[in-house]
């Protein structure tokens, strides 16, 4: 059994086929999916469809592209959402400086609030980080003790050690799987099995040789296989531990 820890199955890219894309990850013996909110109505659509479907947990959280409409009200619903049926995470919350879509001031003021529902509720934390590790890092430091993935790894290795040291999970997208992408791979080897998950972050990031195409959970098995690959590990090895992460991370079945 394999888990797709991150996805987006609420997004509209799903609109035409949402049931046939769960069905084809369930057959593929993905046993469960968590549906990442992105936005408030994101999150509320995370958990109509975990209230849906038996293998579908929720994460509801604001990204930090979308940190700038982040107020009192958001984080007021959010608190009442995080506390619905299998809520299990909360996030995506974190920094991305890369994009900017919103100030970086909005953006810390909405991950901050998010790490305290984390704690407040005792959910663990789902990270976003891109071009913002130093800040990352000194805020997660800070609002330690703290459980949090840092999802879809694109730090360096520096940044892989000091989420190692505080005791964060990492998980790997399929990125893992393009050609120019050896320095990820690099880094997936550095990370213990026992601290390693896998998610797809669909619809995007499909893996090498769908390139351009939606990605959809059931990719997670060809993701095991590479990371298998470049563990040298076998994939059934990969399949176990992850999914025995996972379940214990967001506490699943
Ligand atoms: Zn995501």
């Amino acid at each position: 059994m394999l888990v797709d820890t991150h996805c987006h199955l609420d997004f509209e890219q799903f609109d035409p086929d949402r049931d046939a894309v769960i069905r084809r990850a369930v057959d593929a013996g993905i046993g469960y999916f968590v549906n990442i909110g992105s936005t408030l109505a994101s999150s509320g659509a995370a958990c109509k469809l975990a209230a849906e479907y038996a293998e579908v947990y929720a994460g509801v959280g604001v990204h930090p592209h979308d940190a700038d409409s982040f107020n009192q009200e958001t984080e007021d619903k959010l608190r009442e959402l995080a506390l619905k049926n299998k809520v299990v995470a909360i996030g995506e919350t974190g920094l991305d400086y890369y994009r900017n879509l919103s100030s970086e001031a909005c953006q810390l003021n909405a991950f901050n609030k998010q790490i305290k529902l984390a704690k407040d509720l005792n959910l663990p934390l789902v990270v976003h980080s891109r071009q913002a590790e130093g800040q990352v890092i000194r805020v997660l430091r800070s609002a330690m003790p703290l459980k949090a993935v840092i999802h879809c790894f694109s730090g360096d290795e520096g940044f892989l050690r000091e989420c190692l040291s505080l005791g964060f999970f990492i998980s790997f997208t399929c990125n893992i799987t393009y050609k120019k992408a050896q320095g990820l791979r690099d880094l997936v080897k550095l990370v213990p099995l026992e601290k390693l998950m896998l998610e797809t972050d669909a619809p995007y990031l499909s893996p090498e040789g769908f390139r351009g195409k939606r990605n959809e959970p059931a990719q997670v098995k060809l993701l095991a296989e590479a990371v298998s690959l470049t563990k040298g590990i076998s994939t059934k090895e990969i399949a176990d531990t992850t999914t025995g992460n996972a379940k214990d991370f967001f506490r699943l079945g």
